[in-house]
């Protein structure tokens, strides 16, 4: 049956389309040290300005056929499939999270997420700037209009992965990044201890295989590094949403 909720869940989703349209020009100029205002949008190799129509997410990369109107280049699947990851990931948070005020740190954690996984699968980078700002809106969002745990919670879970990390860090020598160090912070104060500490172990415990796969690389020669930043942003965005349960099911093996 097609209900009042299920129209604004859809309504959200296009809105999640042209976010995620955003966050595309967002991640790329933040790793070319583009402005993300200007120039407007262009073809990154024959630099022709796109018309209005060529703008429509999705739609447009299916009617050009995934090629530039001007020098017939291959445009990136990245483009479409990043505005349908973030369309389908705001419905998502839409359904299980309903429409109410957690609804709004939750679409701007996902927006955060989207950027650093694109800029970490392709430079390796988590940009600061784009942490530093969430982080900002993060914290005013749950100090003045809506913290559903106790502001303690938050502020408990985000000194104990600080804490944790940086004592990491400094032992390990570089095996965990600042930028690591802040999405971990960014995660606390959104989602409080238990999503935190979830999120921290599945973390660690992926760390821990790659770390081992890894060592096998290097012995075949091909070092790589890993960027972490995709498997914390979906181990944290997993643990928000069905992660409860779990910690208290782990929680009671042991009290
Ligand atoms: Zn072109």
């Amino acid at each position: 049956m097609f209900t009042m909720e299920i129209f604004l869940i859809l309504m959200v989703g296009i809105f999640g389309l042209l976010i995620g349209s955003f966050l595309n020009v967002v991640a790329i100029r933040t790793l070319t040290g583009e402005s993300v205002a200007f120039p407007s949008s262009h073809c990154m190799a024959c630099h022709t300005a796109l018309k209005p129509y060529e703008l429509v997410p999705i739609l447009s990369y299916v009617l050009l056929r995934g090629k530039c109107r001007s020098c017939k280049i291959q445009i990136s699947p990245v483009y479409p499939i990043g505005e349908l990851v973030t369309s389908m990931l705001f419905m998502l948070f839409a359904w299980k999270l309903g429409f109410q005020l957690e609804l709004i740190p939750g679409l701007i954690f996902i927006s955060i997420m989207v950027i650093i996984v694109q800029t970490d699968i392709k430079k390796r980078i988590i940009p600061d700037r784009v942490l530093l700002y969430g982080l900002i809106v993060i914290v005013l969002f749950r100090l003045f209009i809506f913290h559903p745990l106790p502001l303690w919670n938050y502020t408990l879970a985000s000194l104990i992965v600080g804490v944790l990390l940086y004592t990491l860090a400094a032992v390990s020598k570089g095996g965990i990044g600042g930028g690591d160090i802040k999405l971990f912070a960014l995660i606390a104060l959104f989602m409080g201890m238990k999503a935190t500490l979830l999120t921290l172990f599945a973390a660690s415990l992926i760390g821990f295989l790659f770390g081992m796969l890894g060592r096998l690389q290097q012995e075949r020669k091909h070092i790589t590094a890993i960027p972490f930043g995709p498997y914390i942003a979906l181990v944290g965005t997993f643990a928000y949403l069905w992660g409860e349960p779990l910690f208290d099911w782990y929680w009671g093996l042991f009290t």
